[in-house]
């Protein structure tokens, strides 16, 4: 998979996705990122990429030269994200849509503002879509952008060691948050885990988590649970044959 990336500060991602599982990614050939600096495209001696704002107010907004200079040069693989606090929420769904349509696309590109944001006619005439990364307003696309790339790439065959983690995961299948995971040592300061995890009993391991993963849900994401539709008579009665484990 291609992934594109425009920006002011390239190394802020290139940086981000060179370490850990992103890292392993791109040295296997499974990542092709490529990240462009929009500030090489500047023509003035200044290299000028920002300008105040037509009609006034505060702050610099991105000049389209650069920009369209910028993805023209390379015909990035599409479709070409703005990354905007205005744009679609990205979300899991989001990103498993990203990940499968690679299989197409060969990948995608993401294009990082800054300052208050891009010229408008960037929006309209170079870019595919806008996406953002939650109600928040961040000073650069670059945090999203990485935040995209990482969460798309661990969704693509070979880039996880273990398979399965992505279905059973919080927002995977079951539409709940995952339950509480706990690993060695079985006492640490006197907190114990819980005896059933330690039983051996598969089936009552697996009642005992989707218990957790209800109850989580319930407490955490209410709206989650409404998105998924009233519990059924099992899920009650694992409710209350396993408590929820303590919080906080
Ligand atoms: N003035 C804009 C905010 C600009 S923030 C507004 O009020 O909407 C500068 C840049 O950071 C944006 O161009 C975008 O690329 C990035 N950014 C900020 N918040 C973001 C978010 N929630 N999701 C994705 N990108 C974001």
């Amino acid at each position: 998979m291609r992934i594109d990336v425009f920006s002011l500060f390239p190394g802020l991602v290139d940086g981000f996705c060179s370490e850990s599982l992103l890292g392993k990614a791109r040295t296997s050939g499974l990542l092709d990122l490529r990240c462009h600096d929009i500030r090489e495209q500047t023509a003035d001696v200044h290299r000028t990429v920002d300008d105040a704002p037509f009609g006034g107010g505060a702050g610099m907004v991105m000049k389209p030269e650069p920009i369209f200079d910028a993805v023209e040069a390379i015909d990035p693989p599409r479709p070409l994200i703005l990354l905007s606090p205005g744009g679609r929420r990205f979300d899991q769904p989001a990103a498993e849509e990203l990940a499968a349509m690679a299989d197409t696309t060969g990948g995608f590109s993401l294009l990082c503002g800054r300052y208050e944001g891009v010229d408008h006619r960037v929006v309209r005439h170079l870019v595919d879509a806008e996406m953002s990364i939650g109600d928040v307003v961040l000073s650069g696309g670059e945090v999203a952008a990485c935040l995209v790339i990482e969460a798309v790439t661990r969704l693509r065959d070979g880039a996880m060691g273990n398979a399965a983690s992505p279905v059973t995961e919080s927002f995977g299948a079951s539409g709940l948050l995952e339950e509480p995971q706990y690993t060695r040592p079985a006492e640490y300061r006197g907190w114990t885990v819980p005896d059933v995890l330690r039983s051996g009993d598969h089936a009552r391991i697996e009642r005992y988590r989707t218990a957790q993963r209800l109850h989580r849900t319930l407490r955490e994401r209410p709206d989650l649970i409404e998105r998924r539709g009233p519990l059924s008579d099992d899920e009650r009665k694992l409710l209350e044959e396993f408590p929820a484990d303590p919080y906080h």
